[in-house]
C-alpha cells in the first residue's frame, strides 16, 4: 500500500486500470470527427508500461488543408467573428462549466496519455483549464479599440479586429492546459483555429473539444488535428491560408517552424520555447523553504516543464546544508503508478524522452559531477526514472547547459551576487528565474538584473491566468495568458476620415 522513497518498484510493476474510456480518436474538422484522409492510424501509448492505449488518426497535409478551409469558412462566412463579444463569452463559459462537470474524466484520460500524478490533473490542472476560459470569457467582451487624436482635423478610430484562421501546435508535457492556453485568446477575441496536438499526447483535446461544440461552439471555430511534426505539425505552419501561428515547443523546432511560417506567407509567429531556468539560494534564505520549493521547481510533472528550475546556485556558506536537505526531500519524493493516491512523480512521457534523461545522467556523472541520489530508472517496464541529484555541477557541463526535461536536480556553487547574476545570465534561454533571500535589496537587484520573462520571488511555478508568461531570449517571444496575449491575436486596423467634409455635408 503506502509507498515511501523510490525504491519500492514492485508498487508501479501493476498498473491500476484508468477508469475512464477513450471514445475520440479521430480528427476533428468543421464541428465531426472524421478518419484522416489516409485512412491512417498511430498509437498513442502508456507511460507506465508502453502499452497501446488506442490508434489515433493521423492527420496529415490534406487533413489540415480540409481543416484550415473549414476555418477559413468560418471565419470568412460564419457567425463566430461576427457575434458580439458577450455571445462568444457564453459559450466560453457554458465551455467552463462543463470542464468542470466531466473534471474527473478528463484528468484520467490526461494521466493515462501524459502519466502525471491523477490527483494533481484533478485537483489543479483540470480547474485551471476551467479558469482559464472564465479568465479568457471574462476579455471576450472587453476587447475594443480606440479612438486617437490626430493632429490634423481628422477622426481616427483604431479596431482591434480578429486575425484570421490561427494555426496552434502544442507540445506533451501540459497537453490540456497549453490547449487552454492557446484556445482561450484567439477564441475570445474572434479568431478560427486549426490546432495541433502533440503526437504522445493526442486524447485529451479530442475529449473537451466535444464539449466546447456541446457548449454551443460553432462548426469549423476549433479544428483538432492529431498527427506528427514534420508532416501535419509543418504542413500548419506553411499553410497560405492560415493567419497566425503560435507554437509551444522545444527551440530547434521554434525554429523550423518559424521558417515554414516566413516562406510561406510571413505569417506572425509567437513562441514559447526551452528553458535552464537559474534558482539562487542566498545565505540569508530560509533554507528549509528553499529546498522544498527548488525540489517542486525541478521535480514538478516529472521534470518536463519549460520552465523547470534546472539550475539551482546556492550560495556556498549554505551549500552543503543545502545538498543534505535537497537528497532528504529527493529520496522521500513518492514515485510510483500516477493514479496511486499521494504518488508525487508519474512515468516519463516516452521512451526517446527517458532514454534523453538517462544519457543526461550519464553525462553528469561522465564530466565530473557528483551524483548525490539516484541515477536509474525504477522497475523494467514503463518510463520510471528516479529523482536524480548533482552537486558539484559546474557551468561548461551539458546538464549545466542543455535543457534535460527529466526528475535530475543540478546544484551549483557561488560566492557573491555579481558572480551568480552573470552565470545565471550566462545562457542562451531567458523563460524564468527563482530567488530565494530574506534581504529585499538582494530581492530588488536580482530581480532587475536577470534576464528571463519571469521572476519567482521566495516561491516558484506560481502561475495565474492575469499573470504573463513567456521568454526572453531563446526561450520565445510574445507572452500568453494576460492581457498581453489578447494582442498576438488582434489586427490592428486605422481608419481615418476628416472631421468636415464635402461629403458629409
Ligand atoms: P517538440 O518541439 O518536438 O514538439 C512540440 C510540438 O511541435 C509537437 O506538437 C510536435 O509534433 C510539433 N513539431 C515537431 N516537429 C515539427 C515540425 N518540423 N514542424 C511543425 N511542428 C513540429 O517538443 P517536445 O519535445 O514535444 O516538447 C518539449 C519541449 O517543449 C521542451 O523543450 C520544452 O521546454 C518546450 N516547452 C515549452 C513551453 C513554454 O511555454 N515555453 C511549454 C511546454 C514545453
Amino acid at each position: 500500500g503506502v509507498l515511501r522513497g523510490f525504491s519500492t518498484a514492485a508498487a508501479i510493476e501493476e498498473p491500476i486500470q484508468p477508469p475512464v474510456q477513450v471514445n475520440h480518436t479521430q480528427l476533428l474538422i468543421n464541428g465531426q470527427f472524421v478518419d484522416s484522409a489516409s485512412g491512417r492510424t498511430f498509437p498513442t501509448l502508456d507511460p507506465r508500461t508502453g502499452e497501446l492505449i488506442a490508434h489515433v488518426a493521423e492527420g496529415d497535409a490534406e487533413d489540415v488543408n480540409r481543416a484550415v478551409v473549414a476555418a477559413r469558412k468560418a471565419f470568412d462566412e460564419g457567425p463566430w467573428p461576427k457575434m458580439t463579444g458577450y455571445q462568444r463569452s457564453c459559450i466560453l463559459y457554458r465551455f467552463a462549466d462543463l470542464i468542470e462537470k466531466h473534471n474527473d474524466e478528463i484528468a484520467a484520460l490526461e494521466t493515462w496519455d501524459n502519466g502525471k500524478p491523477y490527483e494533481q490533473a484533478a485537483k489543479a490542472e483540470i480547474p485551471t483549464v476551467a479558469r482559464l476560459m472564465r479568465y479568457y470569457a471574462g476579455w471576450a467582451d472587453k476587447i475594443h479599440g480606440l479612438i486617437v487624436p490626430a493632429d490634423s482635423p481628422h477622426h481616427v478610430q483604431v479596431l482591434h479586429e480578429p486575425i484570421g484562421v490561427a494555426g496552434q501546435i502544442i507540445p506533451w508535457n501540459f497537453p490540456l492546459l497549453m490547449f487552454a492556453w492557446k484556445v482561450g485568446p484567439a477564441l475570445a477575441c474572434g479568431n478560427t483555429i486549426v490546432l495541433k496536438t502533440a503526437e504522445q499526447t493526442p486524447l485529451s483535446a479530442l475529449l473537451v473539444s466535444k464539449l466546447f461544440h456541446e457548449a454551443g461552439l460553432p462548426d469549423g471555430v476549433l479544428n483538432v488535428i492529431s498527427g506528427f511534426g514534420p508532416t501535419a505539425g509543418a504542413a500548419l505552419a506553411s499553410h497560405m491560408d492560415v493567419d497566425k501561428l503560435a507554437f509551444t515547443g522545444s527551440t530547434d523546432t521554434g525554429k523550423i517552424v518559424l521558417e515554414l511560417a516566413a516562406r510561406s506567407n510571413l505569417k506572425p509567429v509567437t513562441l514559447e520555447l526551452g528553458g535552464k531556468s537559474p534558482i539562487i539560494v542566498m545565505d540569508d534564505a530560509n533554507i528549509d523553504q528553499a529546498v522544498e520549493v527548488a525540489h517542486f521547481a525541478l521535480f514538478f510533472n516529472q521534470g518536463q516543464c519549460c520552465c523547470a528550475g534546472s539550475r539551482t546556485f546556492v550560495h556556498e556558506r549554505v551549500y552543503d546544508e543545502f545538498v543534505e536537505k535537497a537528497k532528504a526531500r529527493a529520496l522521500k519524493r513518492v514515485v510510483g503508478d500516477p493514479f496511486r493516491k499521494g504518488v508525487e512523480q508519474g512515468p516519463q512521457i516516452d521512451e526517446e524522452q527517458f532514454n534523453k534523461v538517462l544519457r543526461y545522467i550519464k553525462s553528469g556523472v561522465d564530466s565530473g559531477a557528483t551524483l548525490v541520489t539516484g541515477g536509474d530508472r525504477i522497475g523494467s517496464k514503463g518510463y520510471y526514472i528516479q529523482p536524480t541529484i548533482f552537486s558539484d555541477v559546474e557551468d561548461e557541463m551539458k546538464i549545466a547547459k542543455e535543457e534535460i526535461f527529466g526528475p535530475v536536480q543540478s546544484i551549483l556553487k557561488f560566492k557573491d551576487v555579481n558572480e551568480v547574476i552573470q552565470r545565471a545570465n550566462a545562457s542562451r534561454y531567458g523563460l524564468a528565474a527563482g530567488v530565494f533571500t530574506c534581504n529585499l535589496n538582494t530581492a530588488n537587484t536580482l530581480m532587475r538584473a536577470l534576464r528571463a520573462g519571469t521572476i519567482w520571488i521566495n516561491c516558484y511555478d506560481v502561475f495565474d491566468a492575469a499573470i504573463p508568461f513567456g521568454g526572453y531570449k531563446m526561450s520565445g517571444n510574445g507572452r500568453e495568458k494576460g492581457i498581453d496575449s489578447l494582442k498576438n491575436y488582434l489586427q490592428v486596423k486605422a481608419v481615418v476620415t476628416p472631421l468636415k467634409n464635402p461629403a458629409w455635408l
